[in-house]
């Protein structure tokens, strides 16, 4: 049983990696953006108020994410998980601490996919993603792109751009993740469980260099 976390700035890739991690080594996906965009799919009353902060570029409400992520853990019976998009500052990060020692459970490895401004805002600009298993896609990589335009490969639905995947959403996400999420690096560091991969090479050798830390 592996339990691994992906720190990384917006449109790093995470979403990515993440999915190449589950199938390889049968790990449950947990992405809190993930989450979130489904509660606003299903058009509740939290779900329209959560649109409005992500389009923006804002983090939600503590309270909320945490809430959702321990629904989404303690439904998942399985040989550990890859979790991305969260913690995203250090409270939430103390926060998932209390979580997983309630139930048994540690972090293995914290992942720091490194990528500079320039490389994600590339992107974030041609990101897409499929509405109904989550797939990730992107326009600028000959490598990730859908074989038919606009159509999911894995299940044939529809492929979409994200609200938040604009130029001005972001530089916001951007700043917010230099703010909030990059302390997390140094909160990880001191507890030994850093691993940093250089993600702004292509997606597949980046996945290497995780398969030579987490074990071929
Ligand atoms: P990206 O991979 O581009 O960072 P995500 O799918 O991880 O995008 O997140 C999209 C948005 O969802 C964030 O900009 C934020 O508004 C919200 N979000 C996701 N995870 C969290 C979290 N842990 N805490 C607060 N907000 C979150």
């Amino acid at each position: 049983m592996k339990n691994i976390i992906l720190i990384a700035a917006p449109a790093a890739g995470k979403g990515t990696q993440a999915k190449l991690i589950e199938e390889k080594y049968g790990l449950i996906h947990i992405s809190t953006g993930d989450l979130l965009r489904s509660e606003v799919s299903s058009n509740s009353e939290l779900g329209i108020e959560l649109d409005k902060i992500m389009k923006k570029g804002q983090l939600v409400n503590d309270e909320i994410v945490e809430d959702l992520l321990r629904k989404k853990i303690n439904s998942s019976n399985s040989n550990g998980f890859v979790l991305e998009g969260y913690p995203r500052n250090l409270n939430q990060a103390s926060r998932l601490d209390v979580i997983l020692n309630e139930i048994n459970k540690k972090i293995d490895y914290v992942i720091y996919l490194d990528v500079p401004f320039e490389v994600a805002l590339k992107r974030s600009s041609g990101r897409l993603q499929c509405k109904y298993c989550g797939k990730i896609y992107n326009l600028n990589d000959e490598k990730l792109r859908p074989l038919k335009n606009g159509i999911c490969n894995n299940c044939g639905k529809e492929i979409y751009q994200r609200n938040d995947d604009n130029e001005e959403s972001f530089k916001i996400r951007f700043n917010t993740y230099l703010e909030n999420t990059k302390p997390l690096i140094d909160y990880y560091k001191s507890k030994g469980l850093l691993k940093e991969v250089d993600s702004s090479k292509d997606c597949y050798t980046v996945f290497s260099s995780i398969e030579n830390i987490i074990g071929k």
